[in-house]
């Protein structure tokens, strides 16, 4: 199944905002899965309804990012993993 642009949309946002220091890279301490709540994303800045799912991503130091579901599935693969 080819994937929708705006998957890809999704996609470019995180890697230019990553290459620009503006998002956060990973490796995050541990996500927390929900209903949105209206926030905005960290990633994409749309807000993340209830419709969609909310993704905290917790940092060892404390921060956190806010992400749509599929943003955080995005992100992840762009970030680097714990060893
Ligand atoms: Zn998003």
């Amino acid at each position: 199944m080819p994937r929708s642009s705006e998957d890809s949309d999704r996609l470019a946002a995180v890697k230019a905002k990553l290459a620009a220091g503006t998002l956060r890279a990973g490796p995050h301490h541990r996500a927390a899965f929900g209903k949105g709540s209206g926030r905005h994303c960290d990633a994409c800045e749309r807000p993340i309804t209830v419709e969609d799912v909310e993704v905290t991503a917790d940092f060892a130091d404390g921060q956190s990012l806010c992400l749509h579901g599929a943003c955080f599935e995005s992100w992840r693969g762009e970030t680097p993993r714990r060893i």
